[in-house]
């Protein structure tokens, strides 16, 4: 028998000092004071200026919305034209980027590999961006966590990364190289014990402390991964990017590059240091006030983006741990297929929405340039990657181009929506303005919104963490709106997923939602909003996070698997039974090729055993 179903502050620097000494007079002024200075690349306690909350209060009148960053494109990349073309370095093809990702860099033997794709590179020049060894980052954060908890166990923990990249630069280096190393990072981690104890004692960090405490991971292994390009014979110089990127702070979670000032300072230091291989720290810069600050998490991708753009490279490659960009997260849909290729505004809509194989904001700075990003597995050297470049010439570069209208999906789970409604909303102008200047001022990250043509509500996706704060803003900017019964109800919607469709072909194809409502409705998925941008590039639609696997495997197998999924269960697979599941196991192929069906069984069952599989 066969069935079948669906498939699918200034906390100031002075105040944490002063409160630390106050709490713990055992404390070592002196040692804190040198920290804290070298925090500030210059002594900070003689430019008392700096740390005053003028330069926090850059970081309100945030603004994160997505449509944000590209309005910011047109005038950064005036600057940044500026900047490179005034640059003496020598900027152009003869450039390209490398960044290595966390698992790249993961061992000792990860390292050797890294300085091996580095050696065999033919190109002229080099610049390699690498992130700290896998997990660094975390154990970094981990630190402050545990100190600003006021938890002893913080020192065990700065052992352990002591310990780590000790063990790690005795396997790879030796003589000088080895001595200094291990010099430097004893005086970091001397550093780092007293800043971790200044925080503990005031029982904060502040943005900044936190910056420069997780930013180490990146110079270290970059320190490592270039003393190990050295000891194999290349001249290679290491650098502190801290004294190169200049950011500003943008919103919450979000810098924006200076180039003009990176331009200039890049030139300084190339002047200082003209070397064909650079291996530069990923993740940290500082800001205009030389406070040492990072590009927030995952942000290693948006600095080679960066640091392409500034020199104008080749390419640039970010090398990870597969093969490249999938149709879908690969662990989550196991059919997921390698995208050859993917357009900057595809690449951008897919990272927006989840897909963390790249930080969303890699791909504005070398869009205007046209350099391609190829993104490769470094443990599959034989996998081509996904080359993402303008679709002009993705499209006369291989077969896959822009043929199919979609071309993945990405999910972002633990949002809320928020649905705001009431008759007296429609034709009421500044309605949708005064709802969202109420997110903005608690400073909410909106990630998507729909509203009905009736204008009798809107609807938006925010983070789950963010969505009582943003209620409770609306229920207070609209209180006389509700109590009048102009709205009627401001809702929210908590345990929900965003479930992104992106393909650039979208925009000129007729059926292309049809096809994916149609899915999600055969895999009896409630959808609760939609939106789909102006740009087309995108539809999204907002399901129960319960649901959300569910429907991105039904959406994915419709559009990359076959319009007929047949799911079958089989019982008793005697003589009968094993003679049908050898003819499916023969033909399945055929059928699809022939017949565009996919026939699947998915579940086999005896008298005593029963086997079930999700694909
Ligand atoms: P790195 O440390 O090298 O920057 P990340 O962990 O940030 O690597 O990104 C790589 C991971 O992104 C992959 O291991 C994969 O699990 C995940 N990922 C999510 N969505 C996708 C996708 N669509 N294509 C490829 N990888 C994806
Ligand atoms: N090491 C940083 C992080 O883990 C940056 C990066 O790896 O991209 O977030
Ligand atoms: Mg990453």
């Amino acid at each position: 028998m066969a069935f079948a179903y669906p498939v699918s502050s200034c906390y100031s620097f002075h105040n944490l000092c002063s409160n630390a000494f106050s709490r713990e007079p055992n404390l070592k002024p002196r040692k804190i004071l040198t920290t804290l200075n070298k925090i500030h690349r210059f002594p900070l306690f003689h430019r008392p200026a700096i740390c005053r909350t003028d330069y926090f209060s850059l970081w309100e009148g945030r603004d994160s919305s997505k449509s944000n960053i590209f309005a910011s494109v047109a005038s950064a990349d005036a600057v940044l034209d500026e900047a490179v073309e005034k640059a003496l370095l020598p900027k152009g093809d003869t450039w390209s980027i490398h960044k290595f990702g966390g698992t790249c860099v993961g061992t000792s033997e990860r390292i050797r590999n890294v300085a091996d794709i580095i050696v065999k590179d033919k190109s002229e020049r080099k610049l390699v961006v690498v992130s700290a060894m896998a997990k660094v980052t975390d154990m970094m954060y981990d630190l402050i966590f545990k100190a600003q908890s006021r938890d002893d166990s913080y020192t065990n923990a700065l052992d352990a990364v002591l310990e780590k990249h000790k063990s790690t630069a005795i396997d790879l280096l030796e003589g000088d190289g080895l001595t200094k190393f291990i010099s430097r990072l004893h005086q970091d981690i001397s550093n780092l014990k007293a800043m971790l104890r200044a925080i503990y004692v005031a029982g904060h960090a502040t943005e900044s402390f936190s910056d420069f405490v997780v930013g180490h991971g990146e110079l270290w292994s970059a320190q490592l991964l270039s003393s190990v390009i050295r000891k194999n014979g290349l001249d290679c110089n290491y650098m502190d990017t801290r004294d190169v990127l200049v950011v500003n702070p943008a919103s919450s979670n979000q810098v924006d590059p200076d180039y003009l000032e990176s331009g200039k300072r890049l030139e300084k230091w190339y002047t200082d240091n003209p070397y064909n291989i650079i291996v530069a720290t990923g993740f940290i810069a500082s800001t205009p006030q030389n406070i040492p600050t990072t590009l927030k998490r995952d942000g290693s991708d948006f600095s080679a983006a960066i640091m392409g753009a500034l020199f104008r490279a080749r390419q640039v490659t970010i090398w990870t741990d597969v093969d490249g960009v999938y149709s879908a997260d690969p662990r989550k849909v196991s059919e997921a297929v390698i995208l050859k290729t993917l357009s900057y505004q595809e690449a951008w809509e897919m990272s927006y929405f989840g897909a963390n194989v790249l930080h969303p904001r890699t791909i504005i700075p070398v869009m205007k340039y046209d350099i391609p990003i190829v993104i490769r597995n470094i443990f599959n050297l034989s996998a081509p990657g996904t080359m993402i470049c303008r679709p002009v010439v993705c499209e006369n570069e291989n077969d896959q181009g822009l043929v199919s209208p979609v071309k993945g999906f990405a999910t972002i789970d633990h949002v809320a929506l928020v649905n705001v409604e009431g008759t007296g909303m429609a034709g009421v102008p500044g309605t949708a303005s005064s709802i969202f200047s109420a997110v903005k001022d608690v400073g909410a990250n909106v990630v998507m919104i729909s509203q009905a043509s009736s204008e009798h509500s809107v609807c938006f996706a925010v983070p789950e963490k963010e969505v009582k704060t943003v209620s409770t803003a609306l229920e207070s900017r609209f209180r006389q709106a509700l109590g009048a019964g102009r709205l009627s109800q401001i809702a929210v919607i908590p345990n929900c997923s965003i479930l992104a469709t992106v393909g650039q072909k979208m925009a000129s194809t007729p059926g292309v939602s049809a096809t994916l409502f149609n899915a999600l409705a055969k895999a009896n998925i409630n959808i609760r909003a939609i939106a789909q941008g102006c740009s087309e590039y995108n539809v999204t639609v907002v399901v129960k996070r319960e649901d959300c696997i569910r429907a991105l495997r039904a959406v994915h197998s419709r559009f990359y698997l076959s319009r007929t999924t047949i799911a079958m269960g089989i019982i008793g697979p005697g003589l009968i039974g094993g003679t049908l599941l050898d003819q499916l196991r023969d033909q399945a192929a055929v059928l699809k090729e022939k017949f565009n069906i996919d026939l699947r069984v998915m579940g086999i069952t005896g008298s005593r055993t029963m086997l079930l599989s999700d694909e």
